[in-house]
């Protein structure tokens, strides 16, 4: 007997080592990068320019007929006014009417183009909500250290910081050997049909560029527990987008003489069982490799457990399951958002219909999400059928490639101490449609933000800092002039 514990304990003591060894063997992927040579930017005039471009309501709507024209146009002015040194070296296209494409021609035709992409396009401020800002959404206010308004954070201080960094280049003689394109679309919050149209142009000109930068992830303090430094997140992929409808027809009538289950009750059993049977979590691909660049910078006790996977990935699935940020990373999620029955009280249902909004994971796809609807429902009498053709998740940009290298050294420069990792983004970017035409697409604005500013972008009191305009203006400085090198 006690020969048997022995060994029981002797084999603990191995298994705990061996757990000890794989955590602190981890490797770290962070590189060992300089701060960039201090890059001097005027932060309140960047500031001001900011400001006055959140007074242009380019507010895009699914219905092109309800566009203000007259509110690009004045907007593009405004570039063309306050960015006179870029919009010499830049050439401008119009595309799909709105949409800008910007080329600044580098003297070396052989050397692939690169391309940074923002939008002009803002989210409407709902009525009602205006009262509820701190500062007015549409004044550009500029106070305790922020620009405020909407658009602030999406994405005019992308578009804005992007078109600085041109001005300052261009104002210091800076001449690209690799052409440098920029692509603004004027409706990335209702489908993007000008950055189709701009990946369309590329394509039938042959281009190709080197890697994409789009909006999407940032530099995030405070969001992955455990984790002191700020990570700063680089989409490679996004989600993919599908809604469903569900709709039970059934005998109407008055409701003084009902069947025990109207059309109504029968669709509500649908959506439980739908909301029952989640498609399954993975720890894989794009989320797998976040935590692959983060766990090495974690403390011992929690990379031990990322470094043993194998023994501990069912509690680290149910632990990032639990809280909906990070269980949309994990799996295509299942949201019932709409729902409607009689329109009166006393009568009952001929139709009932529900919608379900699906946002697709890297790997599952729209007709797999349709089949799994259709098998947890298990009811005959829900039709099922996709609203629109919905959107299958982008491919996976590598994260091994010398143009996240780039990135990552150039975040290295900007933002020292935060750590890069690949992340999945879980909305939509004009980003998708480049996919086409470039292997490496990035979602990354160099922007910092913490656990306070969740919910300002589409929300209330969007604001972005004015020392942080000012260093997404000396990232971009520094990417397009670390692109360069071949
Ligand atoms: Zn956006």
């Amino acid at each position: 007997m006690k020969r048997v514990l022995g060994v029981v304990a002797v084999l603990l003591v191995a298994c705990v080592a061996l757990l000890a060894i794989r955590g602190s063997g981890l490797e770290s992927r962070q590189l060992d990068v300089a701060p960039a040579h201090p890059i001097p930017v005027d932060a309140a005039a960047a500031a001001r320019r900011l400001s006055e471009s959140i007074r242009f309501r380019t507010i895009s709507h699914f219905d092109r007929s309800n566009l203000d024209r007259a509110a690009y146009f004045a907007f593009h002015d405004f570039l063309a006014r306050s960015y006179p040194r870029a919009h010499r070296v830049l050439a401008r296209e119009r595309v799909d009417e709105l949409t800008l494409l910007y080329t600044w021609r580098g003297s070396d035709p052989s050397l692939a183009p690169v391309m940074l992409l923002a939008h002009q396009d803002v989210v409407p401020v709902p009525a009602g909500s205006e009262e509820r800002w701190t500062r007015p959404p549409w004044e550009g206010t500029i106070a305790d250290g922020f620009v405020w308004g909407r658009g602030t954070m999406d994405d005019k201080g992308n578009l804005m910081a992007q078109l600085e960094a041109v001005e300052m280049l261009a104002a210091h003689g800076f001449a690209p050997t690799r052409t440098i394109l920029l692509g603004f679309g004027h409706d990335e919050e209702v489908g993007g049909t000008g950055a189709q149209a701009v990946a369309a142009l590329l394509e039938s000109r042959g281009i190709r560029p080197d890697f994409v930068l789009d909006e999407g992830m940032a530099v995030i303090r405070g969001v992955i527990p455990g984790l002191e430094a700020p990570a700063a997140l680089v989409g490679v992929a996004e989600k993919g987008y599908l809604s469903v409808r569900l709709t039970v027809r059934q005998p109407g009538g008055h409701s003084s003489t009902p069947p025990p289950h109207t059309a109504v009750g029968i669709l509500a059993t649908a959506i439980h069982r739908l909301e029952r049977a989640p498609m399954p979590a993975r720890l894989e691909g794009v989320s797998r490799a976040l935590f692959d660049y983060l766990a090495p910078e974690l403390p011992f006790s929690r990379r031990v457990i990322f470094a043993n996977l194998w023994l501990f990935e069912p509690v680290v699935k149910r632990f990032l399951a639990s809280s909906p940020g990070t269980n949309a990373t994990l799996r295509t999620t299942t949201a019932v958002t709409m729902v409607s029955g009689s329109p009166k009280d006393n009568v009952l249902p001929n139709e009932a219909e529900a919608v379900v909004n699906f946002r697709v994971l890297p790997g599952d796809d729209v007709e797999g999400v349709l089949e799994h609807v259709r098998a947890a429902v298990g009811d005959e009498r829900v039709e099922v059928a996709p609203l629109g053709t919905g959107s299958e998740p982008s491919p996976v940009s590598d994260p091994d490639s010398p143009s996240f290298a780039l990135l990552q050294r150039t975040i290295g420069e900007i933002f020292p101490g935060a750590l890069v990792a690949p992340a999945l983004v879980l909305g939509g970017t004009d980003a998708r449609y480049y996919t086409g035409v470039s292997d490496d697409v990035y979602r990354f604005g160099p922007y910092r933000f913490g656990p306070e500013d969740m919910g300002r972008a589409h929300g209330i009191d969007e604001r972005v800092g004015v020392d942080d305009h000012a260093d997404a203006i000396r990232f971009y400085v520094r990417l397009l002039e670390n692109a360069q090198r071949p």
